[in-house]
């Protein structure tokens, strides 16, 4: 008898796990279904913005998949190009377009550093051309599971199953999730509004300041910036820090007050940033199609005990914010795992459940260290001194992937950190002085 595998979710997820079951030699031992929520593989028009993907994570999943050809073609290493700024817009951090290619000795060894780009409905349009249309079913939204029988109820009424296992890809508001744990995701005290710049060739400056690929300024709990699409569009993210349960409604309450009319809105956004400047502001003067974003994030390190049957991947099993960047390369890494334990164990003619459960053991402390990272990332971005406590914060990680370890021999006499924090508190300083004197000017 085949093992039935039920996947729920066709997000990046979902969608890599089936297809490396799909390309697996132990393909014929199994049955697969995706169940998936959308109605329609187009019927999610904005699927959002551009996702860097990473050496040994997101390109190692794209490469186990048989999709590096076809990935190739839209990976753009050009969008690495990266700047971090203040309120002030002094450029704290530049990193040209063709990226630090550099060789580091990573935990698996010798490993190249590269983080090209690709818009998030490329890569979803890429997956699922590449998984047998057969396998997922539309319109099937898991509403519960009967966890007496192990059949799915779905909303439309209709059940399947009994599976051998189940496997939760369906993101932030899982119900897989809650067969296994009470954990349930909670507010992680940011939100904000992503909106669009379709024509970026009418705004030069904006265009000069993402280059070809992103431009990030934070200061006072606030976060601007702006990334440039396949399409040439320029994505325009303003987040901000408010907690409580009026941070947590207040995008929703703002919609309603002015989603009606796009000037009124952008002039609400705008002012959270009064202070920053001019051009800082035309990102959001100039960017049309404003969505509103209410941030969760899982308690970091917080997991569950195996369950025969059941298993989560990706943001069902630790959702995150996306101020690491780590998400879909977490997610898309936990399928190479899965997939990789699963392959072993039926070969071996094992227990496809220990390997569900070993996958599990292995994936709580990677994700713990990448959930520790976006948190400190977080934290560090919307504290009042923005880039620095972002930078200073990056050193034990940036050391980290280049294998070297700060604590010992000549290094440790090094004081990174506090040069780094005096070199960008300089900075800034000088670029808050500039901007005040040549205001000065231009106001007489
Ligand atoms: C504003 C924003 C910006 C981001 N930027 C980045 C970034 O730059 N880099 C990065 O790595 N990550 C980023 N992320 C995170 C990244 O999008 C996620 O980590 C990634 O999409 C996780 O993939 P997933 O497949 O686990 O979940 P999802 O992408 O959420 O996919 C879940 C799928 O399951 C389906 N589904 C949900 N519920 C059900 C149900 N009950 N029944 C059936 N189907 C269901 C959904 O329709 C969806 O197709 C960002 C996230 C946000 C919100």
């Amino acid at each position: 008898m085949p093992v039935s595998i039920a996947i729920i979710g066709a997000g990046p997820a979902g969608l890599t796990f089936a297809r490396l079951l799909q390309v697996s030699p132990i393909n014929s031992q199994l049955t697969v279904t995706v169940f998936e929520h959308d109605s329609s593989p187009k019927s999610r028009l904005l699927q959002g913005g551009t996702l860097d993907l990473h050496t040994d994570t997101g390109l190692a999943a794209l490469k186990k998949c048989g999709l590096w050809e076809e990935a190739i073609k839209h990976l753009r290493y050009d969008g690495e190009e990266m700047t971090i700024a203040d309120k002030n817009d002094t450029h704290i951090f530049h990193m040209k377009s063709d990226g630090p290619k550099f060789k580091s000795k990573g935990s698996g060894g010798e490993l190249d550093y590269e983080r090209p780009e690709m818009d998030r409905e490329v890569l979803k349009d890429m997956l699922l051309g590449s998984v047998d249309a057969e396998w997922v079913k539309w319109g099937k939204t898991l509403q519960s599971i009967d966890e007496t029988t192990g059949v799915l109820i779905f909303r439309d009424g209709t059940t399947a199953g009994p599976f051998d296992l189940v496997v939760g890809a369906d993101g932030a508001w899982s119900k897989v999730r809650h067969v296994l744990t009470d954990l349930r995701p909670r507010y992680s005290g940011i939100c904000g509004f992503e909106g669009r710049v379709p024509n970026p060739n009418d705004y030069p400056d904006l265009s000069k300041a993402v280059g070809r690929g992103s431009y990030f300024s934070c200061s006072d709990g606030k976060f601007l910036g702006g990334q440039r699409m396949g399409d040439e569009s320029i994505k325009v993210s303003a987040w901000v820090k408010r907690e409580g349960s009026e941070g947590k409604s207040w995008t929703a309450d703002t919609m309603t007050a002015y989603g009606d009319n796009e000037e009124r809105l952008k002039a609400k956004i705008l002012e959270d940033f009064q202070d920053w400047t001019p051009r800082q502001r035309r990102f959001l003067m100039a960017a049309t199609n404003w969505r509103p974003w209410t941030l969760y994030e899982l308690p970091i390190g917080e997991f569950w005990d195996h369950k025969k049957g059941y298993t989560l991947l990706g943001d069902a099993a630790s959702l995150m914010t996306p101020f690491a960047g780590e998400g879909v390369n977490k997610a898309m890494k936990d399928c190479l795992e899965l997939a990789e334990q699963l392959e072993k164990a039926l070969q071996a003619e094992g227990d496809f459940d220990e390997a569900a459960r070993q996958y599990e053991e292995n994936m709580f402390p990677r994700a713990k260290k990448t959930q520790m990272a976006t948190m400190r990332n977080k934290t560090g971005a919307f504290s009042k001194e923005g880039p620095v406590s972002v930078a200073v914060g990056a050193v034990d990680d940036i050391a980290e992937e280049l294998g070297k370890d700060l604590s010992k021999g000549i290094l440790s006499w090094i004081p990174f950190k506090t040069m780094l924090w005096f070199y960008i508190v300089s900075r800034q300083w000088v670029g808050a002085w500039r901007r005040t004197v040549s205001e000065m000017i231009w106001r007489e």
